[in-house]
């Protein structure tokens, strides 16, 4: 079949006849038809019937360094005439998997020198709970297993990333989850604390949810817990400032290893490398993805603290388990031509000192006294918008999500590419955004507000 590229319609309809779309609603889907989008140059995105949407989600929060950077397509050309695959299994590597885990070991938190590849976040995600179990095996407890997770916490979508997670739409589809993995409350104090409830005191409850239920459990029973800096699927959920230090006192206090997923916050999104530093956690993994590459090739890279990493090699002999595409080479080249252009441009700092700001004063000034608005929130460049229908009580519209949605929709047709998560709004733009950007982006959300309203 001899299709072209710019016959949209129909390629409209093949989508509907043979594409399943991840996390989608076909009929709905069949019913609406997809967005073609066609092409990416710096913030925006443009799609087939010629619209520029300025792009608020990078993507799905990877494309960092934005569209259209021919610096990274050179990378992948250059590789890929040289040597488009070879694996790491059998006693062989290839330079740039090498170089790359050299360079990530030199960015991450001091405890961490060891670097496993995958290609998603899921598979890394994978790889760290067959890790922290096969570690406390290793260490001679193999009881020692059970990993402690939050609710609404995104980890992936395979049968173990959907188990770590805690979303419950998911669980109720796997047919069965992974077992010996708990779930706690969140740190979402805009739903979960009292009224009369600080944040901060919101935040150690939240934290100490993890100590009860590692003691019920009994402590000799837990292997680690997980979890996201920032909830990011689950609706840019900032933990309150106490909930980080009190996690890693209960870790370190029942000898639980604690596992970061930093799939979003990873690679400057909080405006450092990892938001390991940004929140003061010394995590014993990290898994990240997406803005490794900025989303130009799949790859993910598991980084592994000495702990486990030194009882990997001292005893573990043969471990059983990797990808296809490990440490590929085309991949790994393209991530280290993404993490020069963070570096030459110094995005992280211009996030820290200036955006990321910047981005927190606009929401406020610019949002938050609108009637849908319950309350806006950021770290770096990952934000969120409450909506509700109440601003005192904080009640929500009914059914669930169906405003937010409404808000989203406009604001795309706007010309602006939001996300709803249930009745959030939440955006994680390009690293590259300027003041000039954000300006935008407020303007096109504040029109969509209204014309939800
Ligand atoms: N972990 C977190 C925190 C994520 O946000 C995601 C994806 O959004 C994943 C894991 C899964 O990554 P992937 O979709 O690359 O498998």
């Amino acid at each position: 079949m001899n299709i072209s590229s710019k016959d949209y319609s129909r390629l409209q309809q093949l989508d509907a006849a043979h594409h399943l779309h991840p996390f989608t609603d076909h009929k709905e889907l069949r019913a609406a038809g997809s967005r073609i989008v066609v092409r990416g140059d710096g913030p925006f995105v443009y799609d087939s019937e010629g619209n520029e949407i300025l792009d608020a989600m990078a993507g799905l929060w990877c494309v960092n360094i934005g569209y259209g950077r021919h610096e990274l397509a050179d990378a992948a050309a250059a590789q890929i005439r040289e040597l488009p695959y070879y694996n790491s299994f059998f006693k062989c590597t290839v330079p740039a998997s090498v170089k790359l885990a050299a360079r990530l070991v030199e960015l991450a938190p001091d405890n961490i020198n060891q670097v496993f590849f995958g290609s998603s976040g899921s598979e890394s995600n994978d790889t760290a709970l067959r890790l922290v179990r096969h570690y406390w095996a290793l260490e001679g407890k193999p009881e020692k297993n059970i990993v402690i997770s939050r609710e609404n916490a995104y980890h992936g979508s395979t049968i173990a990333g959907a188990s770590l997670g805690g979303m419950k739409p998911m669980h109720k589809q796997l047919g069965g989850a992974v077992p010996n993995i708990v779930h706690v409350i969140a740190p979402y104090a805009f739903e979960g604390a009292e009224p009369n409830e600080s944040d901060e005191a919101f935040g150690l409850r939240a934290a100490r949810a993890i100590e009860e239920a590692i003691l019920a459990a009994g402590p000799d029973k837990v292997a680690a817990f997980i979890g996201e800096p920032i909830m990011g699927a689950g609706g840019v959920r900032i933990p309150p400032a106490s909930y980080w230090p009190e996690v890693q006192r209960i870790c370190r206090q029942y000898d639980v290893l604690l596992m970061l997923d930093e799939v979003i916050t990873a690679y400057g999104r909080t405006g450092e490398w990892f938001a390991a530093k940004t929140f003061g956690i010394t995590p014993d993994t990290i898994t990240t993805a997406k803005a490794l590459t900025s989303g130009y090739q799949p790859l993910s890279a598991l980084l592994v603290g000495d702990r486990i990493a030194s009882t990997l090699v001292e005893k573990g002999g043969e471990f059983y388990h990797g990808y296809t595409y490990s440490g590929h080479p085309v991949c790994c080249a393209v991530a280290l031509a993404n993490l020069d252009i963070i570096d030459r441009e110094a995005l992280i700092n211009r996030v820290r000192d200036d955006t990321g700001p910047y981005l927190s004063e606009q929401l406020y000034q610019k949002l938050s006294g609108h009637p849908l608005v319950g309350e806006t929130r950021s770290v770096g460049l990952m934000g969120a918008v409450e909506i509700v229908r109440d601003k005192a009580s904080r009640l929500r519209f009914e059914p669930s999500g169906h405003a937010a949605t409404k808000v989203r929709d406009h604001a795309i047709a706007n010309g602006l590419m939001v996300r709803a998560t249930g009745d959030t709004i939440i955006m994680s733009p390009p690293l590259i955004w300027t003041r000039e950007t954000i300006d935008l982006a407020m303007d096109r959300l504040g029109t969509a507000l209204d014309l939800a309203l």
